[in-house]
């Protein structure tokens, strides 16, 4: 604190010239480097080219008053500490001054002013104090921001899958627990289907499993843009997906599954230059009364067998509707 004064500009706007110099004489004994400004005008001007750290500011000035030059020093887009000297018995300017922003005032009289180097020490320490107090709120700010960012990255890269962006197979199998607990709690329908690309290795073996990665990331984004919002959609395993149609009946669910085979068989797969063209099954199961998460997979799977033993480019739910265990 005692190196405060060394090097602090200092801008004294005070009309009374004895005045004045003997702030400034008692201020200089300390260390600090001092102008003198008779005018808010000229204290303004001051503030443009020289830039001082702290201002002392007489209350009443010929053009204006003190706290009106403050504001002007605000619209300037400084941001300087500022000292308001006053009159005796006129505490309540003082009061106006500090709820501007003045960091502190004092008394217009010869025996205060002696006081005026401490006071000047002490508003620069308040200030630079506030001034690092905020530069740490917006650090923390920051840092919280991309604290965040990363938490959602994270989040993203344990729930999702890394090719095609839609759930992982471990989201997929913890949703479908969460969400058949859920239908059996509250009496609410729920179907699971398993799709299954047809004769995908052979796409493969012709195009190549880049290629192949392509179809797959553009089949998961097709199905992922038509089903709806309380659909989930995950990679089951490596060219399957599994779909959980919460609040959705068999044949409900049979009639979203068929409309996505249909779209995947009309639909353009692979890099613009090998437009290719495939075709995909499905197996649907319902949960039916106290049925565990394991034997709808099983349906599901078993259902899938069936479509694919059949001919492929169909969907198949062994269970009957309206079958409830
Ligand atoms: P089916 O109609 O009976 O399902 O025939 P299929 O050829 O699709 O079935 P199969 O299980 O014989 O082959 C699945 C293929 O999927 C083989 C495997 O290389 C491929 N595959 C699995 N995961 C990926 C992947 O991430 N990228 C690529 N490009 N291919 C994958
Ligand atoms: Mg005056
Ligand atoms: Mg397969
Ligand atoms: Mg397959």
């Amino acid at each position: 604190m005692d190196n405060l004064g060394l090097d602090s500009l200092v801008l004294i706007v005070e009309d009374d010239v004895s005045i004045a110099n003997l702030e400034k004489r008692y201020l200089e004994k300390e260390g600090f480097k001092v102008l003198i400004a008779s005018t808010g005008e000229e204290g303004l001007r001051l503030v443009s080219t020289e830039e001082p750290h702290l201002l002392i500011i007489d209350y009443r000035l010929p053009d204006m008053s003190g706290v009106e030059l403050m504001q002007k020093v605000k619209e300037l887009g400084k941001k300087i500490p500022s000292v308001i000297v006053t009159g005796g018995g006129d505490e309540t300017v003082a009061v106006t001054a500090m709820k501007l922003g003045a960091l502190d005032y004092i008394v217009k009289d010869r025996d205060t002013i002696k006081h005026l180097p401490d006071t000047c020490k002490e508003v620069l320490k308040k200030f630079n104090l506030e001034e690092e107090n905020l530069r740490l709120m917006e650090e923390l700010k920051r840092v919280n921001k991309e604290l965040t960012e990363i938490n959602k990255k994270l989040d993203d890269l344990s729930k999702k899958d890394d090719l095609t962006g839609v759930f992982n197979r471990r989201y997929l199998m913890s949703a479908l627990s969460y969400e058949t607990a859920k239908a059996h709690r509250y009496n609410y329908s729920l179907s699971f289907a398993i799709f299954d690309l047809d004769h995908f290795k052979q796409i493969n073996d012709t195009y190549g499993h880049t290629t192949g990665d392509v179809v797959l990331k553009q089949f998961a984004e097709l199905l992922n843009n038509r089903l709806r919002k309380t659909d989930i959609l995950g990679r089951y395993g490596g060219e399957e997906f599994g779909i959980i149609f919460t609040g959705t009946a068999l044949d409900n669910a049979m009639t979203i599954c068929n409309e996505l085979r249909e779209l995947v068989a009309q639909t353009s797969f692979g890099p613009e230059d090998i437009p290719l063209r495939i075709t995909t099954s499905a197996g649907v199961a319902y949960l039916t009364n106290g049925m565990e998460k394991e034997k709808l997979i099983d349906v599901a799977d078993k259902s899938l067998y069936k479509a694919k033993e059949s001919g492929r480019n169909q969907v198949v739910a062994l269970q009957k509707e309206g079958e409830t265990s």
